[in-house]
């Protein structure tokens, strides 16, 4: 497992505290709650990632961590909090989308869905934005484990369907589970390529 290595480098809650942009990096985003820690540190093959990204203060900001030099993980702030106050929202738009239309090393996107509440608005923009600028996306179904096989099967051919008809083969789909290890591998074989370990 290349992406074993992963270890935190820096948050930035703003555009001037980012890394240098160069070489390559993949950005995880999705709601509060989807599961985007658990996976991250699934596909790490360690625990030592999201513990981080939860740190009280760092839920705003973009938490990278280094795989090797200048190919990076970033964990994008959790989206879809109904308390958070409307100025805050605002920054968190603006920082994060200044940071999809401008960023060279982003090279590509995952988005960690719970398998039971797929496709929500803020996904596909999250999608939107990046299949706007040619960079292509995966989209984890997660918590697989909490459905049987068929559940499982029916949801990911629906949400194929309709990911095809917005974004057509820029965005990709799997199922996958933190807790039972389920799609972990394919997962890392699309993140490892992007970047091109
Ligand atoms: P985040 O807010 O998106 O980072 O979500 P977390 O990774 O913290 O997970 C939110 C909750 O979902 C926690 O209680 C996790 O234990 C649970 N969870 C995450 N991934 C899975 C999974 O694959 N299967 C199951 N059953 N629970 C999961």
């Amino acid at each position: 497992n290349l992406l074993n290595a992963a270890h935190y480098l820096l948050s930035a809650h703003n555009s001037r505290q980012l890394p240098i942009d160069e070489g390559h990096e993949v950005a995880f985003a999705g709601r509060s709650n989807a599961g985007k820690s658990s996976a991250l540190n699934a596909l790490a093959g360690h625990n030592a990632l999201a513990r981080v990204s939860k740190t009280p203060g760092r839920t705003q900001q973009l938490v990278f961590f280094e795989v090797r030099p200048a190919r990076n993980l970033v964990d994008l702030p959790g989206y879809g909090y109904a308390k958070v106050p409307h100025d805050l929202q605002a920054h968190w738009q603006a920082f994060i989308q200044g940071y999809f239309n401008t960023r060279q090393a982003l090279k590509g996107l995952v988005v960690v869905m719970d398998i039971r509440h797929p496709l929500k608005d803020y996904d596909r923009q999250m999608l939107g934005y990046a299949v706007q600028r040619g960079i292509p996306a995966h989209a984890l179904l997660t918590k697989a484990d909490k459905l049987g096989r068929g559940q499982q099967m029916q949801t990911l051919q629906a949400v194929k369907k309709s990911l095809f008809a917005d974004f057509a083969d820029s965005v990709s789909v799997q199922a996958f589970s933190a807790e039972s290890k389920q799609g972990v591998e394919e997962a890392r074989a699309v993140v490892s390529n992007w970047l091109e370990l």
